[in-house]
């Protein structure tokens, strides 16, 4: 406790998420924004900075997906075991939500760098003696309940995280980063703590990182809601409100700021448009390396790039490696995956058929059907080259439309023909991921653009050495090197009509598997190895938490 104490007065820098996602089977986070928060202590723990992260706990875990004979999602809770992963601390604060004091304790775990440099992250529990049944449940659930129980929660995590850094002694802070407007609320604490003035003191203690590029992906709450919820936040402050007159998280977040940034150049540029009175920077997200490269790669950059593990800049140096032990490491880490999907599936995958991967949070903008847009066509194209396709995805509860689509690719199954064979794995987690993204031969990505801020996955493809094909849109503009890396899919440019749009990119996806990729594959090994490397070269050494936190370090923490 006491060494706990005496490090908690160094830290300089409090990391606030939702969900931050460290190990698989501890199931606090969804998806993309809790594993990058992970990535990203993960990375700030490689690199010695002085951070701290701060977290809700999420006791039911976010769900186990299963999916019936009908394609229909299944939600089962995941009640998994805190003791076997945390410390419960003793400090308690107190948050007064709807007039209640609702009592806030924490949980800690240090997460270890490559050098053994330590973090801590505190996971934040209502679940406390002498609390409502109702305030006991407000960190059990990650994104459920309706829009009341979310205002607590992010209340329970932006001034219960304040209060239990202070509690902890972290009284050293110079940088409250904010990832996503979910922790806005913290910037209320702070204008608390300083009497309502002195906003320059504020805006300098505060980093806000946007990941959000639509309107409607913002949290926004009724000013009667939160005036019932907090009755003192400061509903003078004409900016925290939007034209219609909601509270909206990232407009307090901007506000608040001093730094504020969105996750990839092209990210950046559609939040300028949508908060023009605000200057927004970009730093486009990464990967950590040594958690997303699969076992077959680890050995092979151990035995050529020692250092890579922290130092992932030097995943250039993979250029040195010979192309044909890359397609024979890959060959490993796709019969691996192969094997496991044969045996716990009952199917028949084979390892010399070219193999596409697709998996993400399924929700109707990242548009999972755009492959089967024209099934005629694609059973044309694969009458010239055999595909496998290996789909994977959790669909939030709430999220219908996504269900929907799960249901209907799954339903796509036995219209496909001989030459194509199609699978949809579930429980997409991380420990899945690792696998999926080493495992196939491309990697596809479809969203509506600019609707991707930044996409991820992607990037953990690349660092096991296999080429995207991916519309443009976030990070994909950025490490899209036509044929080098991997493929684009249409153009740049935002056609307007979605119908069309569609059309136009499923145009574009059909004719390039057809006339480069699947030629590519099964004509001209040495061509793919090459790109293969290409990724790892380029794309890998880049994109990865190692320079991504290197740039916070540069733009946003230490000024
Ligand atoms: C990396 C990851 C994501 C995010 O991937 P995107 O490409 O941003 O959609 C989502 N879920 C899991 C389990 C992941 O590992």
């Amino acid at each position: 406790m006491e060494r706990f104490f005496k490090s908690a007065e160094k830290r300089k820098i409090a990391y606030f998420s939702m969900e931050i996602g460290l190990f698989s089977d501890m199931p606090t986070y969804s998806g993309g924004l809790g594993v990058l928060a992970g990535d990203t202590i993960k990375a700030a723990a490689d690199l010695s900075v002085p951070i701290v992260g701060v977290t809700l706990i999420y006791e039911q875990g976010y769900f186990t997906q299963k999916i019936n004979d009908q394609g229909e999602q299944i939600e089962i809770p995941n009640n998994w075991r805190k003791e076997d992963f945390l410390e419960p601390q003793d400090a308690q604060v107190i948050v007064l939500i709807e007039g209640r004091e609702v009592r806030v304790r924490c949980w800690k775990r240090t997460y270890k760098g490559v050098k053994e440099y330590e973090v801590p992250i505190l996971f934040l529990d209502t679940n406390v003696p002498g609390n409502s049944e109702y305030d006991k449940t407000l960190t059990s659930h990650l994104y459920g309940g309706d829009i009341k129980y979310r205002f607590c929660q992010e209340m329970v995590l932006g001034i219960g995280g304040m209060r239990m850094l202070k509690a902890l002694g972290f009284n050293e802070i110079k940088k409250f980063h904010m990832n996503e407007g979910h922790a806005s609320l913290l910037t209320i604490e702070l204008l608390k703590e300083n009497d309502y003035h002195n906003l320059d003191e504020i805006r300098k203690k505060c980093v806000f990182t946007t990941h959000t590029p639509v309107p409607a992906g913002h949290d926004r709450f009724d000013v009667d809601l939160v005036r019932q919820l907090m009755p003192d936040f400061p509903f003078n402050i004409q900016e925290l409100q939007d034209a219609e007159k909601k509270i909206n998280m990232t407009l307090i977040g901007l506000y608040f700021s001093n730094y504020i940034n969105g996750v990839a150049k092209k990210h950046m540029e559609i939040s300028q448009e949508m908060f023009p009175n605000y200057p927004i920077h970009s730093i486009t997200n990464g990967v950590h390396s040594a958690t997303w490269v699969c076992d077959e790669f680890e050995e092979l950059f151990d035995k050529h790039i020692p250092e890579w593990r922290h130092d992932s800049f030097s995943l250039r140096y993979a250029a040195g490696i010979p192309a044909e032990e890359i397609m024979k490491t890959h060959s490993k880490a796709k019969k691996a995956l192969l094997d496991e999907i044969n045996k716990k599936y009952g199917v028949d995958f084979d390892a010399d058929t070219l193999t596409i991967g697709f998996a993400r949070r399924a929700t109707a903008y990242k548009r999972l059907d755009l492959l089967f847009r024209d099934i005629e066509k694609l059973k044309a194209i694969a009458a010239k080259g055999k595909l496998q396709i290996i789909y994977g995805g959790k669909a939030h509860a709430r999220d219908f439309a996504g269900k929907d689509l799960i249901k209907k690719v799954i339903s796509l199954k036995n219209s496909l023909g001989p030459n194509i064979k199609f699978i949809y794995l579930e429980n997409y987690d991380m420990t899945l991921a690792r696998k999926l993204v080493a495992g196939v031969d491309v990697w596809l990505n479809t969203p509506m653009r600019p609707r991707e801020a930044s996409g991820t996955s992607g990037m953990k493809a690349a660092h096991n050495g296999v080429p995207n094909f991916s519309i443009l849109d976030g990070w994909w503009i950025e490490g899209c090197i036509e044929g080098v890396t991997g493929w684009a899919i249409g153009a740049l440019t935002v056609i307007g009509d979605e119908t069309k749009q569609d059309d136009e990119d499923a145009r574009s996806l059909y004719d390039k598997l057809e006339r480069v990729i699947i030629p590519t594959y099964y004509n001209d090994k040495e061509a793919y190895a090459e790109i293969m490397k290409s990724e790892i070269v380029i794309n890998a050494s880049f994109f990865n938490t190692h320079r991504m936190v290197s740039q916070y370090v540069l733009k946003a923490y230490f000024h």
